[in-house]
């Protein structure tokens, strides 16, 4: 049972995931106003109508941020509407004590924020939340292969780079379809684990030595692993899908310029399952709440 106190929350900016999470929370008893952020017609008349964000702010205990929380530098990330605001504006609106969520924060604009005694809890620091992403980013990663290959994924030769959260869950739905899957890690802990898992192991550094086998790549190590040269090994008709977050591990300019089919994959949770990541965000969060009250 949730015993958290419920305390007033204000949802500002964000995509359909938070509109999931709005609905979850006012259905546990919270109030739960809205700004930045427009319900769908599947939800309208689950939801409150959107807010002035002055409005929507005044007495807020808790506000939460979409996920991510910024774009373009220091814009809000809305794309339920049309209008843009600016990470400082939105902090200028935040009431004094109010417990602040967000996600994905560079650490000058959380310094930004610490210089106003604002503390901001990022989400997407959070291992548990991570781990559960991981779930709908396999997901949505097989589909986009489903969709792009023009053959099955079962008996395909498959590379998975990273075997970390995304990476080995990934892994295990290519190799539950019947894909031939190889991944690589640069410890020799988890090349262990991918072959205690069922996997045929490559060290990342080497993994050029394997490629020209490879019908589909996907990238989940955010660091440049698929230089042009790597690039140049993969046979005829191979598909590269970038899942690590910007600027990713992949050459996309070198891919480009090769021919290569490269597809840039961000945002999966928000995009595939945005019910799930909604209700995982609502997990996250009021675990969060629970433990700050436990301590108090
Ligand atoms: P993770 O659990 O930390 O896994 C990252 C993997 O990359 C680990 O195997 C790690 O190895 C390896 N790695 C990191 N830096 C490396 C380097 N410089 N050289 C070689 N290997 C390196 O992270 P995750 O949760 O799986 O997320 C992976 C990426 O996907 C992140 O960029 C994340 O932001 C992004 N992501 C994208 C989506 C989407 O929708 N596309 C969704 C969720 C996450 P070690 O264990 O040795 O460090």
């Amino acid at each position: 049972m949730n015993l958290v106190k419920k305390r007033k929350i204000t949802l500002m900016g964000g995509d359909a995931r938070m509109l999931w999470l709005a609905r979850g929370l006012r259905q546990q008893g919270y109030p739960v106003r809205l700004a930045a952020l427009q319900p769908t017609a599947e939800l309208a008349g689950d939801l409150p109508r959107p807010e002035d964000p002055k409005e929507a702010m005044r007495d807020a205990e808790i506000v939460i941020f979409g996920i991510p929380t910024l774009e373009r530098g220091d814009f809000l990330r809305a794309p339920t509407v049309s209008r843009e605001y600016r990470w400082e504006a939105c902090l200028d609106l935040l009431p004094e004590n109010a417990m602040v969520f967000a996600g994905g924060i560079p650490a000058e604009r959380l310094q930004q924020a610490g210089e106003r005694g604002i503390t901001v809890c990022d989400l997407l620091m959070r291992p548990e939340l991570a781990e559960l992403n991981a779930i709908a980013t396999a997901e949505g990663a097989v589909a986009i292969a489903m969709k792009e290959m023009s053959a099955t994924l079962f008996d395909a030769r498959c590379m998975v780079i990273g075997y970390g959260r995304c990476g080995s869950a990934l892994a295990r739905r290519l190799a539950a379809l019947g894909a031939h899957v190889t991944a690589t890690a640069r410890r020799r802990e988890q090349l262990a684990r991918i072959y205690a898992d069922g996997f045929t192991p490559c060290l990342t550094a080497r993994l050029g030595e394997k490629l020209s086998d490879c019908e589909v790549v996907f990238n989940t190590v955010p660091a440049e692993v698929l230089t042009r040269e790597l690039l140049e090994s993969l046979p005829d008709g191979a598909i590269l899908i970038e899942l690590a977050s910007a600027p990713g591990g992949i050459d996309r300019a070198a891919a480009a310029e090769l021919g290569i089919k490269c597809i840039a994959a961000p945002g999966l949770p928000g995009k595939v399952a945005p019910r799930t990541a909604g209700e995982h965000l609502q997990r996250v969060i009021l675990d969060l709440l629970q433990e700050r009250e436990d301590s108090i």
